[in-house]
C-alpha cells in the first residue's frame, strides 16, 4: 500500500488505524489496497451533483484495456475539503471504515466493486460493523454524529458556491 498524500491529517489517521487494527486485517488490507491518495477538490457528477463522501474505495485500472473488465486493483481516494470538516477522531473512523470495505472486498474477489455497488447500503453497514469489531466503535460513532450535526449543514451551505466555482472553471 503506497501512501501518496502530503496531507498531515490523512497520514495521521492512516497510521493510527494501521497501529490499532488487528494484525491479520492489517496485513490483508495493506496487501489489497495498491494506493491511498487525496484529492484537493470535490468530485462532481452531472450538472449539479457533488460527491458528499469524505473517502471511498475504488477500482484501480492499470491500463485502458482493463476498463470494463473485472480485474483491477484497489485504491482509496480521500476528498480533502470534506475530510477536513471532521475532527481527528472522526477522521480515524473514516479511514477505519474504508479499510473495512477493503478487507471485505479482498474476500469477495473478482468483481468486488460491482458486487458491492449492487448492495450499497448493506455494504455500508457491514463496513461499520467490521470497523467496530476491530475496536473503532467510538470513532465510528463520532463520525456519524459529526456527519449529521456539523459536516452536512456546513457542506450544504457551501454547495451553491462550490457549484458556481466548478461551473466557471
Ligand atoms: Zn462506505
Amino acid at each position: 500500500m503506497f501512501i501518496k498524500t502530503r496531507s498531515g491529517p490523512v497520514k495521521r489517521a492512516i497510521f493510527t488505524v494501521l497501529q490499532r487494527m488487528p494484525d491479520h486485517a492489517r496485513r490483508r488490507v495493506q496487501e489489497f489496497i495498491s494506493v491511498i491518495w487525496a484529492q484537493r477538490d470535490y468530485s462532481t457528477f452531472g450538472l449539479d451533483g457533488i460527491d458528499r463522501a469524505s473517502a471511498g474505495l475504488f477500482p484501480l485500472y492499470n491500463n485502458l484495456k482493463e476498463i470494463g473488465e473485472k480485474e483491477y486493483a484497489a485504491q482509496v481516494i480521500v476528498t480533502l475539503p470534506i475530510f477536513h470538516l471532521f475532527s481527528p477522531r472522526a477522521q480515524v473512523g473514516i479511514i477505519a471504515h474504508e479499510f473495512a470495505h477493503a478487507e471485505r472486498a479482498s474476500r469477495l474477489g473478482s468483481g468486488w466493486h460491482e458486487q458491492m455497488q449492487s448492495r450499497y447500503s448493506a455494504e455500508e453497514k457491514l463496513a461499520d460493523a467490521i470497523a467496530i469489531r476491530w475496536g473503532f466503535g467510538a470513532d465510528i460513532s463520532v463520525l456519524h454524529n459529526e456527519r449529521h450535526t456539523t459536516v452536512n449543514p456546513i457542506f450544504e451551505a457551501r454547495v451553491p458556491k462550490i457549484m458556481r466555482r466548478l461551473n466557471e472553471e
